[in-house]
């Protein structure tokens, strides 16, 4: 079976770990990842075997440092069928007119303006509409988290309206210049904040509602989500969607997970890359139904959330997997990623 080559444009936050999901894949090959500065991180992507590129006036950089790069951005385009754009929001569309014009299908994150490419996606929504598209967008972290619980809840009958208050972290772990560092900051002060039109950038009819407030901590989101189904539901019917669910896992505040802190030191004891948690977290305690409304809280690990659906985007666009489940087994089994409990089963 030939592999699909990929090309990584970014190697930051996302664009390491996706690069590192890839090498993962049985079909798919890391041709090599774009890299600006000649640092630590350079280093760290030769010592994984992973070939650089950057761009043509920044090579010189990189050889007065010691740091062997292959060749430019625009070699590797010429290498490559497909590009992951993991740059800074806004930059992918900069690079959009080269990705066309090299006749290499891209893979946008949720940082990018939705028109950036033919269809935003999120693999439980709406994986087949991303099948053979030239350009999909991945949307950001707090969509993909709200996406995903949204649409497996569909599977219990149409959701006719979400409701949804994002508690977001300040800044990832490796930033210094952002914050607040001592305050809790509505962002917007208006409603709704922007996550609604995202998620609606996939569901396009569903009426929802979104605020967001962000607060001093480095380790994931929280959301506090009300959602009203077209029929009445159990809260047994909710837990066991989403015990059963692939991308979501269950974890328990009377087994001692009460907080994201919790959440993190879970995955490094778990030996998690990076400790990082891309399966969706519910607080199985928080599920609260009435009705035909359902209540929840969930956490939301913004580093890693999205790679897997960055992983599914690149199948979708190649015509690798014809069907989300055939993507998904793979993208799942090859990453780790866990179903049912975090701790592995029921406390
Ligand atoms: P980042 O700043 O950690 O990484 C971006 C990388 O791109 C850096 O290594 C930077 O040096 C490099 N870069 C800068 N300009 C470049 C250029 N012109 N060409 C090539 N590389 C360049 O950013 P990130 O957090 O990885 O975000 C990347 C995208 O993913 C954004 O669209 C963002 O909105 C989205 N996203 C981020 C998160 C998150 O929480 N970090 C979550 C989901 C989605």
């Amino acid at each position: 079976m030939r592999r699909v080559k990929v090309a990584v444009n970014g190697f930051g936050t996302i664009g390491k770990r996706v690069a590192e999901a890839v090498l993962r894949q049985p079909d798919m090959e890391l041709v090599g990842v774009v890299k600006v500065t000649p640092d630590y991180g350079a280093r760290y992507a030769v010592s994984r075997g992973i070939k650089l590129y950057t761009l043509p006036d920044r090579v010189e950089a990189f050889r007065r440092r010691g740091i062997e790069v292959e060749g430019t951005l625009d070699e590797l385009l010429d290498r490559v069928d497909v590009v992951i754009d993991a740059t800074p929001g806004g930059t992918g569309a900069k690079y959009k007119p080269l990705y066309e014009r090299k006749g290499v299908k891209a893979v946008f994150q949720g940082g990018e303006k939705p028109d950036v490419a033919e269809v935003s996606f999120s693999t439980l929504c709406n994986y087949e509409e991303a099948l053979d598209r030239r350009s999909v967008r991945v949307v950001s972290c707090n969509t993909t988290g709200l996406l995903r619980a949204i649409c497996t809840l569909s599977r219990l009958g149409r959701v006719q309206s979400v409701r949804a208050t994002i508690v977001r972290r300040a800044a990832d772990p490796k930033e210094v210049k952002r914050g607040p560092v001592n305050a809790i900051v509505p962002d917007p002060a208006q409603l709704p904040s922007h996550h609604a039109e995202d998620v609606k950038t996939v569901l396009r009819d569903l009426d929802i509602v979104t605020a967001a407030v962000v607060v001093p901590t480095t380790l994931m989101h929280v959301h506090v989500v009300y959602a009203r189904l077209s029929s009445r539901v159990t809260r047994e019917d909710v837990l066991s969607l989403f015990e059963d669910s692939p991308r979501i896992v269950l974890a328990s505040a009377s087994d001692g997970i009460k907080s994201t802190a919790d959440v993190v030191e879970l995955a490094r004891d778990m030996g998690r890359p990076r400790y990082d948690v891309p399966e969706l977290v519910v607080w199985a305690d928080s599920v609260t139904v009435n009705g035909d409304e359902v209540m929840w809280m969930q956490a939301v690990h913004q580093e890693s959330i999205v790679v897997p659906e960055n992983i599914d985007a690149v199948r979708a666009v190649m015509g690798l997997a014809r069907r989300a489940a055939d993507t998904i087994r793979v993208t799942d089994e090859t990453l780790g990623l866990r179903r049912g409990w975090l701790t592995g089963g029921p406390p």
